[in-house]
Formats: C-alpha cells, sequence, structure tokens
C-alpha cells in the first residue's frame, strides 16, 4: 500500500496536541545515510515515507561541521553516491562547502525534500506491543510507523570533555562541530584540546589569524601527506564528456584505498612503508628536535584513524603555536593549568574532542520488544547488530551506520550503500511476503559478533597499542567493519529473510479478529 502523505504530516504533524500520524516507514536522520534511504525508496516507486531531520536542511556531518578548513580525507569521485556521481568536483578532495552543495543539489533532482520534516528533534522511539507499531515521539509532534530505519550516523553527538572547571570558562568556548562562526578569533589567544582529524584541520586554518595557539594533545596523531590539488579544466572536461572516465577513475582510487585492508586487518608488516613515510614527513616538516619528541606517535600505525595534512606540522612550527602535552588539570575563567602547574592565559577554548560512538545518547531513546533501551541492550552485550543493521529485541527497525560498519581507510558512502541496498530489499521482502514484523533472531546475532571480534582481535586497531573511539568501554571493536569492503557491499547485497524471526500479516490480522469477536 502506498500513500501519499508528505503534505498533511507536516502540517498535522507540527503540533504537540495533534494526534500521532502514521506513515508506513520512518527515516531517521538525513545525512548521506537517511537522504540515500530517501532516493531508493523513491526509486522504488514508493511515497509512503517520512524523513525526520533535526537540522534545517540535509547534509548531516557535512551540514554541521562548518568549523575553518572542514574537509574531506577521501577522494571527492570516490566520496559520493554511485547513482550520483559528480564530474564538477573542483578538487581532488573536496571541502566542507561542496560536499554539502553536492548533498543538497543530489536531494533536490531526487525530488525526496517534500517528504522531509526539518528541525524535527527525534525524542523517543518506542515498540508498541499491541499496536506493534514503532510510536516516535519528536519536537514536530508524535509519528507512528510499521518501519524505522535509524540513519542518524555515528559521528552527530559532540563528546565534551569532562575536565574541572570546562563549565565556568568566561571566554568563548565551542566543539568543533558547533563552530561559532559569531565569535572573532583574530588576535586572540586561542586553545584547542585534541589533536584528532578535525583539530588537524582546525589548527593551520586558524594559526596564522590568532595571537597565540596553544593546542593540547594527549595522543599524537600519525600524519601522511594529503594529495589534495585543484582539477584542471582538461580533467574536468573528461570526466564530464568522456563516457566511463569519471567511473574508471572512482574504481582506480576504491582499488587503491582497499589495498590498506591488508596491512590493518592481517598483515601489519605492510603498513611499515606507510610508517616509514610518516616519520619522513615529520623530519622535514618540524625543524625543533623537542616539539619532533612530542608529536612523534608511541602507538603502530593504523590504531587509530591515520590523518592526512601537508599544513599540520609546519603550523606547529610557527612561533606562536605551542602543543602541550601536559595534561590538563583545570580550566579557569580565563586560563587552563595544566598538572605541572602551568597556566596559560586564554580569550578562547576550542572543544575538539570527538563524539559520542559507542555511547551515543540516542540509545537511551529507543525502546524495544522487551521494554528496554538500546542503551541497556549494548551495556549488557555491547554495542553490536546484525549486519550492521539489525538488533534482537527492535523487530523492525534498520540502523545504517550501525555497529562494525566503519572505516578509516575508505568512503563510507560506498558502505552507507550497501546498507541501503540490505535494507530497500528488506522493506521490499516485508511487502512482497506480507510480513507483519522481521526480527534478527538472536543466536544469529551472536553467531555473526563472535566471527567479527575474532577477525578484529587480529587487527592493528585492536593490538596496536592505542586508545581510540573504535574500542568500547569492555576494550571490544564495535565500530569498524574488519574486512575488504566489497565482501560487505556481498554481504548485504539481499535481505536473507531466513536470519529473522517473522509474524505474518495474515497471522497479525486473524489476532485482531479473534480480540473484536463476540
Ligand atoms: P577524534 O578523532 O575522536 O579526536 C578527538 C581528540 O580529542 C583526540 O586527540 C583525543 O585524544 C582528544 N581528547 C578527547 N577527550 C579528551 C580529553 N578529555 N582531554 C584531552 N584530549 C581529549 O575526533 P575528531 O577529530 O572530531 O574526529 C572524529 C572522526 O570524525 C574522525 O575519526 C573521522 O572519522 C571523522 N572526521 C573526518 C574528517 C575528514 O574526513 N577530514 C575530519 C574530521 C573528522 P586521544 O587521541 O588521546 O583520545
Amino acid at each position: 500500500m502506498s500513500r501519499k502523505v508528505t503534505d498533511n504530516v507536516v502540517e498535522t504533524g507540527a503540533s504537540d496536541t495533534s494526534a500521532p500520524r502514521h506513515v508506513t516507514t520512518i527515516i531517521v536522520g538525513s545525512g548521506f545515510a537517511g537522504l540515500g534511504m530517501a532516493i531508493r525508496l523513491r526509486q522504488q516507486g514508493r511515497d509512503d515515507f517520512l524523513v525526520l531531520e533535526r537540522g534545517s536542511e540535509v547534509g548531516g556531518t557535512w551540514r554541521d561541521n562548518t568549523y575553518p578548513g572542514a574537509a574531506c580525507d577521501v577522494p571527492s569521485h570516490l566520496y559520493s553516491y554511485s547513482f550520483a556521481l559528480n564530474p564538477d568536483w573542483t578538487r581532488s578532495f573536496s571541502k566542507q562547502g561542496e560536499i554539502q552543495n553536492y548533498i543538497r543539489s543530489v536531494a533536490q533532482r531526487h525530488d525526496v525534500l517534500d517528504n522531509h520534516v526539518f528541525d524535527c528533534d527525534v525524542t523517543s522511539i518506542r515498540w508498541n506491543n499491541e499496536t506493534t507499531q514503532w510510536e516516535i515521539g519528536s519536537s514536530k509532534g508524535a509519528f507512528t510507523a510499521d518501519t524505522v530505519v535509524s540513519a542518524i550516523g555515528a559521528l552527530c553527538e559532540p563528546s565534551l570533555p569532562d575536565i574541572k572547571g570546562i563549565n565556568d570558562f568566561e571566554g568563548e568556548i565551542f566543539h568543533s562541530a558547533r563552530w561559532n562562526h559569531d565569535a572573532d578569533l583574530d588576535g586572540k589567544r586561542v586553545a584547542v584540546i585534541g589533536t584528532g582529524a578535525s583539530s588537524i584541520q582546525i589548527v593551520p586554518a586558524i594559526a596564522n589569524k590568532v595571537a597565540s595557539l596553544d593546542v593540547y594533545q594527549r595522543t599524537a596523531p600519525w600524519l601522511l601527506p594529503r594529495m589534495d590539488r585543484p582539477y584542471l579544466l582538461p580533467e574536468r572536461l573528461a570526466f564530464k564528456h568522456i563516457p566511463g572516465f569519471q567511473r574508471l577513475s572512482r574504481a582506480a582510487i576504491y582499488a587503491a584505498r582497499e589495498t590498506q585492508v591488508l596491512g590493518l586487518t592481517r598483515l601489519p608488516v605492510l603498513m611499515k612503508g606507510f610508517e616509514a613515510l610518516s616519520r619522513a614527513k615529520l623530519a622535514i616538516e618540524i625543524r625543533d628536535a623537542e616539539l619532533r619528541r612530542k608529536v612523534t606517535p608511541n602507538y603502530r600505525i593504523g590504531c587509530k584513524r591515520m590523518l592526512i595534512s601537508n599544513e599540520y606540522y609546519p603550523a606547529l612550527d610557527r612561533d606562536n603555536v605551542d602543543v602541550v602535552t601536559d595534561p590538563i588539570a583545570e580550566v579557569k575563567a580565563g586560563s587552563i593549568v595544566t598538572k605541572d602547574g602551568t597556566e596559560r592565559e586564554i580569550d578562547a577554548l576550542i572543544v575538539a574532542t570527538g563524539f559520542h560512538v559507542t555511547d551515543s545518547p540516542v540509545y537511551e531513546t529507543v525502546y524495544g520488544r522487551d521494554g528496554r533501551s538500546l542503551a541497556e541492550v549494548f551495556d549488557e552485550i555491547g554495542q553490536q547488530a546484525y549486519k550492521g543493521s539489525a538488533v534482537a529485541n527492535f523487530p523492525n527497525l534498520f540502523f545504517l551506520v550501525g555497529p562494525n560498519v566503519g572505516l578509516g581507510h575508505t568512503s563510507m558512502v560506498y558502505m552507507i550503500e550497501s546498507q541501503i541496498n540490505y535494507v530497500a530489499d528488506a522493506l521490499a521482502t516485508i511487502a512482497e511476503q506480507d510480513l507483519h514484523t522481521v526480527e534478527v533472531r538472536p543466536e544469529v546475532q551472536r553467531d555473526y559478533n563472535r566471527d567479527l571480534q575474532d577477525k578484529l582481535a587480529k587487527t592493528v586497531w585492536n593490538t596496536g597499542g592505542c586508545a581510540s573511539w573504535y574500542l568500547d568501554k569492555h576494550g571490544n571493536n564495535t565500530t569498524l567493519w574488519p574486512d575488504f569492503t566489497f565482501r560487505f557491499r556481498s554481504l548485504t547485497r539481499q535481505f536473507d529473510v531466513d536470519a529473522y524471526n517473522v509474524t505474518t500479516s495474515a497471522a497479525a490480522r486473524a489476532d485482531d479478529q479473534k480480540v473484536v469477536a463476540p
């Protein structure tokens, strides 16, 4: 059954007091994942879905991360949807604004914006055993749905450091993913906490504008060269007009990136070349021996995400930039004090400390068949899912960018599209086979995750001697996919209904009749 729901949902769903509006499928979030899912449903001829998005436009992480220097570290031609290649990329590695424009244009071209409810903060997702539907609470009213696709992403909830006194800081303070563009940093004394992927882009972008910049480093990252350059006009014309040229280029980038999987997951010796390259870069780009010592990583390359930048080390080497490695003891109204007792005065504090990934607060808002939240379930068994897409006890709920589908070496959009294949086929199977509920069997989920953890145990992420957001509080790697990405693609090609406990709509209808029969 397909129904046009858009207009009246936006109208009647806009008030907390209105009755819940029913939609067959609700997608939560409209970043690369949620938007891609919406487009696929539209391509399948469906219009009985809504995308609830807390922001005021599509884009997800690329809408939210507007910090100076924000750019992707996966090449442009790979970091895009396979069904919407863009011959007009201006650089080999795109900047945030260009990616956001691309996502916007894809949404417009595929005519799914009318299915969106923007500025809609989803506050709860609860399975109702009586109605066998999902009940969704939001800032734009209540909804019910037969199926829910969670596409909230892993890097959406900023993680703020629990540092004594940080809430009493009186200058400008903001997280990298919530950049305050009204804050004028020019000529100011600024501190950045964190040296991850965001920080290493922010630091060079602001170093020459601020009076002084203190970079608080807990763990030094491994850095590789960034092979970024503008595309020349002949190249762009070739991407546009020579049939197959762009796909070929994309395939070559994909293949080159995929070779890293062997080194990261099975043959650590293969990472030695990267390590040598990174050490050479450090030696060339940082003149000061003491600074070089400070920023030399003390774990194996690849254990944390390998970062790419040609500007970070030279920025650290500037006279107005200091790398502080003494742990932070406390933040005061106008300064940061480190454990060695040094107090450094600042006007602004940028918190580039990453995201809640394995402990997402969203998990506390999703309640399954037995009344327990995802947070409670994950607390017990660890963050896990079957094929990153389904969790036992949560019928008719699918995840995009769920547990263990993350990557460090290539395009997440590839993984997202694999999951979209799987979930779209699941929704089609539900319709074709007249299924009422599908819920992954606990033993299937358990075996799948046992196999994953066996593979992960040998990887550099688990054995490389670092602490990272890839690992949860139990020390399990519940974020990354430990194999070639084409293996995940083949695993998710079709919905494997045999892995699921199902109920049929016919049985549900019969139950309903029993209830109403005299
Ligand atoms: P991140 O990689 O998690 O880095 C957070 C940084 O903050 C780390 O250096 C961490 O130190 C430090 N930190 C955390 N808590 C701290 C505390 N209490 N005190 C002191 N330091 C603390 O976060 P991110 O840089 O935002 O990047 C997150 C992910 O987003 C990346 O891994 C990547 O997947 C994605 N990303 C991609 C791009 C890109 O494509 N160019 C850009 C930005 C982000 P430790 O290392 O010691 O934990």
